[in-house]
């Protein structure tokens, strides 16, 4: 589906659950929840703490570094507005804080190498949304 933004690119869903996430990379910020019990720290808005259960909870804003986990490179066009990358690098970046997300690299067409240092920059692709990928540190 292409939004109304013009934006051809799937784009997320704000909710009240992820809004602060979302106005953190406005403000180029990589927000993450930490567990106030067990200091666990997740990039998932879950409203519960995977790891201990508890629902107390608090933003903190991350370094932005972590490294190449895994990757995969797309050769089929599942959405249009991707059909100019292709093919495209799809990265797993375990940040230094320890969540792993799912990622793109800016410019990179090849494949990084597992390890590879990254740091997150930050692009804005609506008025509402901007995306938070990743380039060699
Ligand atoms: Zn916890």
């Amino acid at each position: 589906m292409i939004p109304s933004t013009g934006h051809a690119k799937p784009l997320p869903v704000i909710d009240r659950h992820n809004r602060t996430y979302w106005e953190g990379t406005r403000e180029h910020e990589l927000r993450l929840l930490a567990c106030d019990d067990c200091n666990h720290i997740r990039y998932q808005t879950f409203s519960t703490c995977p790891h201990c259960g508890s629902d107390r909870r608090h933003w903190i804003c991350a370094s932005g570094n972590g490294t190449v986990w895994s990757w995969t490179r797309f050769h089929k066009t599942y959405f249009p507005g991707f059909a100019t990358d292709m093919p495209y690098v799809v990265v797993v970046i375990e940040l230094d804080e320890g969540p792993k997300l799912f990622a793109n690299m800016v410019d990179m067409r090849v494949p990084p190498k597992i390890g590879t240092r990254v740091k997150a920059v930050f692009e804005a692709v609506t008025d509402d949304v901007t995306l938070v990928k990743f380039k060699p540190a």
